[in-house]
C-alpha cells in the first residue's frame, strides 16, 4: 500500500455516518483508498461528483465484477454521477475481440448493469472505440510517457497493451473535461491489482501541463480485496474459464455443479471439524458470504462463530449458499430480460 500510496480506508470511514457506509467499508474488504476524504465530504454535502467504471465486453458479467458493481452503484446512490466505459478498444487491443464481437456482448453487459439497480438519469454509458474525446485524451497523455514508464508497470507488453493503458488514463478523466462535468471530484473502484494504473493516472492527472490544459481535480480511487476463483485460485476472471468462477447467467443445474465444487476451508473429515472447526479466512464459500450473500453484518459474524466452532459444517453452509444464489441469479434473469431493448437502444444512441 505504501509503495503506491494508498491510504488505509479504516482511519476515515468513521468521518461517515454508519448507515452511510458501504457493508465492504465496514468488512474490511473495501480497505485502501487514495483521496476518498473529499468524496466523502462531497457525499455529507450532498455535491456532486463523478464515479467512473468500465468492463471490458470479452464475456458475461461473473460475481467477481459485481465487487466493482456494487460499489458503483453505492456512490451513485449517494450522489455520485456514473460514467460507465464499454472498453471495446481494450478488448480489442488486449483480447483481439473484434469490435462488432464486443459490441454484441456489450449489449448483454449493458443489461446486466440495468438489472442490478444502475439509475440512467445519472449516467453516461459509452463505448471507448466511438468515445473521440477519451482517444484524443490518450493521445495527449502520450507526450509524458516513455517507454520504460510503461515496461516498469505492466512489463514487457505488445504496444496495444500499453495504448489501451492509456485510453483508460483517458476514460478516468473524461468526466473533467469542459464539455462533460468540467473539473470535478472523481471516484474509481478497483481491486487492488489496479493499483499501478491508479497510480499513472494520478500523476499524468496532476502533471502542470495538463491541470493548466483542463484544471484536473486529482482523481480518487478505492480499493478492494480481490475474489479469487472458485477453485482456489488468485483470481476470478473470464480468462480463467467459466469453471472457476460463478456468472450472473448460471442455471440451477451449472449451480448444482459449480457450488459443491467449491474448495473450502473445512478439514479433511467429518469428526476433525466437528473438533478443530472450519477456516472461513481461507474459504472461498465465505468469502461469498462476505461479498455478496449475506446482508447482515451479525449473520455473518455468527456464521463465522459456527464454522470456527464446528457447529455447522461445509455440506449444510453449501447448501445455504446454493439457495441465496440461485434465489439472487433467478431475480436478476428475470430483470435483465426486460432489459435488454434498452440496452440495445442505449448502445445504438451513442
Ligand atoms: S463451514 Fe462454511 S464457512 Fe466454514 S469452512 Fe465450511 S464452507 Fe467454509
Amino acid at each position: 500500500m505504501s509503495e503506491f500510496g494508498i491510504q488505509d480506508i479504516a482511519k476515515v470511514v468513521d468521518t461517515l455516518e454508519k448507515d452511510l457506509l458501504h457493508p465492504y467499508m465496514r468488512r474490511g474488504l473495501m480497505f485502501g483508498h487514495t483521496d476518498i476524504e473529499k468524496i466523502f465530504e462531497a457525499i455529507k454535502k450532498k455535491q456532486e461528483f463523478a464515479v467512473m467504471t468500465g468492463i471490458k465486453p470479452t464475456g458475461q458479467y461473473h460475481i467477481g465484477s459485481l465487487i466493482t458493481c456494487n460499489e458503483v452503484l453505492y456512490f451513485q446512490k449517494h450522489g455520485g454521477k456514473v460514467y460507465f466505459c464499454i472498453a471495446d478498444m481494450e478488448a480489442y487491443l488486449h483480447s483481439k475481440t473484434p469490435l462488432k464481437e464486443g459490441h454484441e456482448t456489450a449489449i448483454d453487459n449493458i443489461a446486466d448493469i440495468l438489472a442490478l439497480g444502475l439509475d440512467l438519469k445519472d449516467s453516461y454509458i459509452y463505448k471507448q472505440s466511438e468515445e473521440k474525446e477519451v482517444l484524443r485524451l490518450a493521445s495527449i497523455f502520450s507526450r509524458n510517457v516513455t517507454y520504460n514508464m510503461l515496461k516498469g508497470i505492466y512489463g514487457e507488453q505488445a504496444f496495444g497493451a500499453y495504448q489501451s493503458a492509456l485510453i483508460q488514463v483517458g476514460d478516468i478523466l473524461l468526466p473533467q473535461l469542459g464539455d462533460y462535468e468540467g473539473p470535478i471530484l472523481t471516484v474509481t473502484p478497483v481491486g487492488l491489482e489496479q493499483a499501478p494504473h491508479a497510480r499513472l493516472t494520478r500523476d499524468l492527472a496532476r502533471k502542470q501541463y495538463f491541470r493548466d490544459l483542463y484544471g484536473f481535480k486529482m482523481p480518487s480511487f478505492t480499493f478492494h480485496q480481490i475474489l479469487g476463483s472458485l477453485d482456489g485460485g488468485d483470481k476470478m476472471s473470464k480468462s480463467a474459464g467459466s469453471t472457476f468462477m460463478i456468472t450472473l447467467s448460471e442455471t440451477e443445474k451449472t449451480l448444482k455443479k459449480k457450488i459443491p465444487a467449491i474448495i473450502t476451508g473445512g478439514r479433511d473429515t467429518k469428526q476433525e471439524q466437528l473438533k478443530l472447526g472450519g477456516q472461513p479466512e481461507i474459504c472461498r464459500v465465505f468469502d461469498l458470504y462476505r461479498f455478496f450473500f449475506t446482508e447482515d453484518d451479525n449473520e455473518l459474524e455468527k456464521r463465522q462463530q459456527e464454522c470456527k466452532s464446528g457447529k455447522i459444517l461445509c455440506g449444510e453452509c453449501k447448501q445455504d449458499l446454493f439457495s441465496r444464489a440461485r434465489k439472487f441469479i433467478e431475480k436478476h434473469q428475470d430483470k435483465k430480460e426486460s432489459k435488454v431493448d434498452l440496452a440495445k437502444q442505449i448502445l445504438e444512441e451513442q
